[in-house]
């Protein structure tokens, strides 16, 4: 029997100018990490989430590692940071030596909570690392108001939320990853652009982006070759992966907009369905929607997995959410985060690619209402 097409949860778009300057970087030869598209990818990107800075870096993760570095953090400091998030968030802060502090995220908005990150600031913290969770953007306001009353910096891992943005006090609608301190992106294949492996981290912060270019390359004092003031690391993005970003960046409003679309026509098609809840979305912020998720529960008649196996026979493809760290063995915890435990027990990422159709997403959405 013939089956019905396959539908990837996240495949990027890679038709613009990607090959064209991939080319270019071969026949150039420059295909480490020296070359035109990194400076330009660095100055672009950093145009668009509008900062002063941005620094490129071999994955999203070590972006964090850096940022973190960068700040001062490491062995007998505390970071807050959220319970429900993909686990590089945490990892970041164990590379310093630093402890992640896990706090439980809000119900509603699936993003941490100011008043639950005030119950767990100590002598000790040095940071709030906040996460946009699948492209929705946390409540910045009142946390840079926190991170200045108790004079700790703010990492935003804007991993998930290219493009997503808030209206800030005094300042008009800003980009997530352009409020705190630093802000950190991953371009990951799946993420809203994408270099293959990469990562950005962006600021206003001269010293601190300087900082990040020396930690990033082996600690080398910049025009002294060979000489290496301190220990840093190999976390350079090489030309080639800067070649695709730069054309992926091209078209990231493109991306962006069809992002929302897609929720729209999803959140149309799941209005009335008991047991389920449309993703957050503040009437202060846009959410771009990296994954469009849901969360199911009853009066649903299938379970958020039974869901997962039901959509996997016809040959459509989604993710649960996230484990909430306390549950991993490397952060095992007995306190309970009840709202990342539920959330992540049934939550579920549908298909959220930007090459979806109008039939796509019809397909999906017909299955999941035929079921209640
Ligand atoms: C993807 C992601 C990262 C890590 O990015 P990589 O580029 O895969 O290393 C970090 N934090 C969050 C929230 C992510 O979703």
């Amino acid at each position: 029997m013939p089956k019905n097409k396959f539908i990837p949860v996240a495949r990027p778009d890679l038709t613009g100018n990607e090959l064209s300057y991939l080319t270019t970087c071969i026949t150039t030869s420059w295909i480490s990490s020296a070359g035109e598209f990194i400076d330009r990818f660095e100055k672009s990107f950093a145009d668009y989430i509008g900062t002063k800075y941005a620094v490129s870096s071999s994955n999203g993760t070590v972006a964090l590692h850096l940022a973190l570095l960068a700040l001062g953090i490491g062995k007998g400091d505390e970071v807050i940071v959220p319970d429900l998030t993909f686990i590089a968030s945490a990892n970041a802060v164990t590379y310093t030596g630093a402890k992640p502090v896990l706090v439980d995220v809000d119900k509603m908005t699936w993003n941490v909570d100011p008043a639950v990150i005030v119950r767990k600031i100590t002598s000790r913290t040095k940071a709030i690392m906040v996460v946009h969770l699948y492209g929705n953007p946390a409540d910045m306001n009142v946390i840079m108001i926190l991170a200045k009353r108790y004079n700790l910096y703010v990492i935003e891992d804007a991993a998930e939320a290219h493009g997503a943005d808030m209206f800030m006090q005094n300042k008009k609608w800003i980009k997530v990853g352009s409020i705190g301190d630093v802000g950190c992106f991953s371009f990951y294949g799946n993420k809203i652009i994408t270099t293959g492996e990469g990562g950005m981290i962006v600021t206003d912060d001269h010293q601190l982006a300087e900082k990040m270019r020396i930690l990033r390359d082996h600690g080398q004092e910049p025009g002294r070759r060979y000489y290496h003031k301190i220990i840093g690391f190999n976390y350079r993005m090489t030309n080639l992966q800067a070649a695709i970003g730069l054309a992926q960046l091209e078209r990231i409003n493109k991306f962006v907009e069809k992002k929302r679309t897609i929720a729209k026509i999803y959140n149309k098609m799941f209005a009335c369905i008991p047991g389920i809840t449309l993703p957050p979305e503040s009437d202060w912020a846009h959410n771009v929607y990296w994954m469009y998720s849901i969360i199911v529960n009853t009066p649903y008649p299938l379970s958020r997995d039974m869901l997962i196996l039901a959509l996997k026979n016809e040959n459509i493809e989604t993710r649960p959410f996230f484990y909430p760290l306390h549950e991993l063995p490397p952060y095992k915890m007995i306190n309970d985060f009840p709202n990342s435990s539920y959330l992540s027990k049934h939550g579920i990422n549908l298909p959220s690619s930007v090459t979806l159709t109008i039939g796509d997403i019809n397909r999906i959405a017909t299955i999941i209402k035929h079921f209640a």
